[in-house]
């Protein structure tokens, strides 16, 4: 059997214009040349936010916010189409085609009052069944055998509409169908990230930068060679650039690391992306689409052994919830009841810490909070603490040497840290603190095990 094709997914800003959309099909080119290929791409660069404010706009029937920001939308698109496919008279039908069914769509929004998350979900999909049309072309006119094909077709889901999940049988078989074939007569298939739909073809999302988890999906389905995803930096960074201005690149990272990284904020790469290669074992790789000399992170099942940590992740502006009962003390059963109420409220909890009498929890999402605290009530005291901080600095070295855990705690000393937590995996530690101490907190912890002149911590993983 033939290697399986590598997947190249394109974020925002790697599609943002046309400039980048003409590097983009620089790398689809060079791909193509040497193996198969299929493409995934974003919304260009601020249009799903756009788009999701334009919903709301109708709902509240906002005409002249709508005819303007719809008018501002297809001036863009026009606009980029016109430098990345020139002369396509095909794609100026298309893109107009697909602006005037989005009037339509909200046009009806405002008639109905109604944002529901479905509605949204299928106002938000314009955003990457716009810019999919655009680079397909952009592709064709450069000479690549380019098809472009709907999400919609391939993408099955959930209709958990706003962070829906794929349907693994449904994908498998929609893939074999509609994308299989492209690849096989060594076309080059373009699609939209982020975008799916029910069995019954109600168009949902996979939720905010789901592009990314899009083409881990499609990559599985395909028994994908590698999985790339392409963004705006040199791949996974030691820190989040935008708290730490001296990160470097981690060249290397094993599936779990990346899976933590992510979860615990690292925005490079979407949550879920790792779970589908993990299941098939693909390589996923993490590249900046400025550059054509190689580099980036590279992800596979295999943990770098040399390392002690591999980065730091943050998670801002999160809730603490205290809840605490005498009657706790040694009565079983009361976990559960807390968890449940967790659970009815569909709220997830992200770090767990235990005492004989309290249990603290961080939340991301403080939406169902009242209910929360309400239920809570009834058996527990409860205290929220808001705009806290998740810093969590993870490396398969920590299983290796439980050093490591103190020595970070003690970086930290100078904080007040309001939880700690080390999960069994030990893959990570993690803290929680005031949100107003994180970004001090974590240039602190990245000077001490990151900074390139720093000998002690060794993390040579980090000198790409
Ligand atoms: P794309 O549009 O390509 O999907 P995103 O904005 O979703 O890009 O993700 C890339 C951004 O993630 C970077 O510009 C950076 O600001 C942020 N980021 C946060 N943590 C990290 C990290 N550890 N390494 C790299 N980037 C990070
Ligand atoms: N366009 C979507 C978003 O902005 C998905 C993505 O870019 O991954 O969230
Ligand atoms: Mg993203």
């Amino acid at each position: 059997m033939s290697p399986g094709p590598v997947v190249l997914k394109f974020g925002g800003t790697s599609v943002a214009d046309a400039e980048a959309i003409g590097r983009l099909v620089r790398h689809v080119t060079n791909a193509h040349q040497r193996t198969r290929a299929v493409v995934v791409v974003s919304a260009l660069s601020g249009i799903t936010d756009r788009l999701l404010h334009l919903a709301a706009a109708a709902t509240v029937t906002d005409d002249a916010a709508l005819a303007s920001g719809l008018t501002e939308l297809q001036e863009r698109h026009e606009a980029v189409a016109q430098l990345a496919a020139p002369g396509s008279a095909e794609l100026v039908q298309e893109i107009a085609a697909e602006i005037a069914e989005l009037r339509n769509l909200l046009h009806a929004v405002g008639t109905l009052k109604d944002a529901s998350p479905r509605t949204r979900d299928a106002v938000a999909a314009f955003g990457e069944l716009l810019s999919s049309r655009i680079v397909a072309a952009a592709c064709q006119t450069a000479g690549l055998p380019a098809v472009r094909v709907d999400p919609r077709r391939v993408l099955i889901t959930s209709d958990a509409f706003g962070c829906a999940l794929p349907l693994t049988d449904e994908v498998n078989a929609a893939v074999a169908e509609h994308l299989r074939p492209i690849v096989a007569a060594g076309q080059v298939a373009v699609t939209g990230g982020y975008v799916g739909a029910t069995t019954s073809g109600v168009t949902t999302t996979l939720g905010r930068g789901g592009s990314d988890y899009s083409a881990a999906i499609l990559g599985a389905a395909l028994d994908a060679s590698e999985i790339q995803i392409w963004t705006d930096v040199d791949g996974m960074m030691t820190a989040d650039p935008r708290i730490v201005s001296s990160t470097h690149v981690v060249p290397r990272l094993s599936f779990e690391e990346a899976s933590e990284l992510a979860y615990f904020g690292a925005k490079v790469l979407h949550p879920s992306t790792i779970l589908p290669a993990v299941s098939k074992n693909i390589p996923v790789k993490i590249l900046n689409s400025r550059r054509f000399d190689g580099g980036g992170t590279l992800i596979t099942a295999a943990s770098p052994v040399d390392e002690p940590l591999a980065a730091l992740a943050c998670k801002r502006h999160i809730t603490v919830v205290d809840i605490t009962s005498t009657r706790m003390l040694m009565a079983h059963g009361f976990l559960r009841r807390v968890f449940e109420v967790f659970e009815r409220c569909r709220t997830s909890i992200d770090v767990v810490s235990t005492s004989e009498v309290s249990i603290s929890v961080t939340i991301d999402d403080a939406s169902r909070l009242d209910a929360l605290v309400e239920e809570l009530s009834a058996f527990a005291e409860v205290r929220i603490e808001h705009d806290m901080a998740i810093l969590c600095a993870v490396g398969d070295g920590l299983r290796r040497d439980p050093r490591l855990a103190t020595r970070i705690l003690g970086s930290l000393e100078q904080f007040p840290l309001r939880m700690v937590s080390q999960a069994a995996s030990r893959r990570n530690v993690t803290v929680v603190l005031q949100d107003s101490a994180a970004a001090e907190a974590m240039n602190h912890l990245h000077e001490t095990f990151f900074a390139r002149d720093v000998a002690v911590s060794g993390s040579a993983r980090g000198r790409a």
